[in-house]
């Protein structure tokens, strides 16, 4: 598992409060109903504040989504837990796809966990903000490339976890097609007032045993290239 370093400036000051911040923000996580340890213990070491503009570092951990430009957000951590933990809780996927890089915070969550994470955005900027942020990190198992996330990650294909972080009407059957046949597949679907958190779990056969976990609110899964 990756056990995060901070860098010394980060050890100053406000990694100290943070810590604190931290503590506080895993109870909030266990309140909510997050119970898989692998998921509390990296969500506790995986430094958020990292992920957000400066101006935003004291409201890191707080459990809610803050903006990171270009009209995005990085998701509230304790959607971040939840999605993972569905993603996980059949055992631990080999390969993950992550579609919706974003500031890179659930990506490096999931690169704590599991041994190889493809993560496609579809707006350069951040994704070299977060292409940043891995190699500060010094994370060495995640992937990234700028594309449109409709169309998956092809070339890599199958993979045994893929999560969307942004919501479309559907699953785009592309991506779909990508999955493994015993793959698990967690996203959000729906319209922008109206999303639900939905895992797809192949069943080997060709068919998929679906689940709805709870509402959700996430940008919408956009078309094209940025
Ligand atoms: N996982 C991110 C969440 C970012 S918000 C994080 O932890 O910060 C969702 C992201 O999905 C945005 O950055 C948005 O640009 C991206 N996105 C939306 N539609 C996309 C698409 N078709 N392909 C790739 N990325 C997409």
């Amino acid at each position: 598992m990756n056990v995060y370093p901070l860098p010394a400036a980060d050890l100053k000051g406000e990694g100290m409060t943070s810590q604190r911040a931290r503590d506080r923000l895993v109870a909030s996580l266990k309140e909510g109903g997050i119970r898989d340890p692998r998921v509390i213990e990296v969500i506790r070491n995986v430094p958020r504040h990292h992920f957000i503009d400066q101006a935003l570092h004291s409201r890191a951990y707080e459990n809610t989504a803050l903006p990171i430009g270009h009209g995005q957000t990085i998701s509230q951590p304790w959607v971040v837990a939840r999605m993972t933990e569905a993603l996980i809780e059949f055992g631990i996927p080999q390969k993950v796809l992550e579609i919706g890089t974003g500031s890179g915070y659930q990506a490096s969550v999931l690169a704590a966990l599991v041994p190889q994470v493809f993560t496609v955005e579809r707006i350069e900027e951040l994704l070299r903000q977060a292409r940043r942020r891995f190699r500060q990190l010094g994370l060495t198992n995640l992937r990234t490339r700028h594309d449109d996330g409709k169309l998956g990650w092809p070339d890599e294909a199958p993979f045994d976890g893929i999560i969307l972080t942004a919501a479309g009407d559907t699953i785009p059957t592309r991506i779909l097609d990508q999955l493994s046949p015993t793959g698990v597949l967690v996203a959000p679907v729906g319209s922008p007032s109206q999303q639900m958190l939905i895992r797809m779990r192949g069943d080997g056969h060709g068919d998929f045993i679906q689940e709805e976990l709870g509402a959700v609110s996430f940008v919408p899964l956009l078309g094209g290239i940025g």
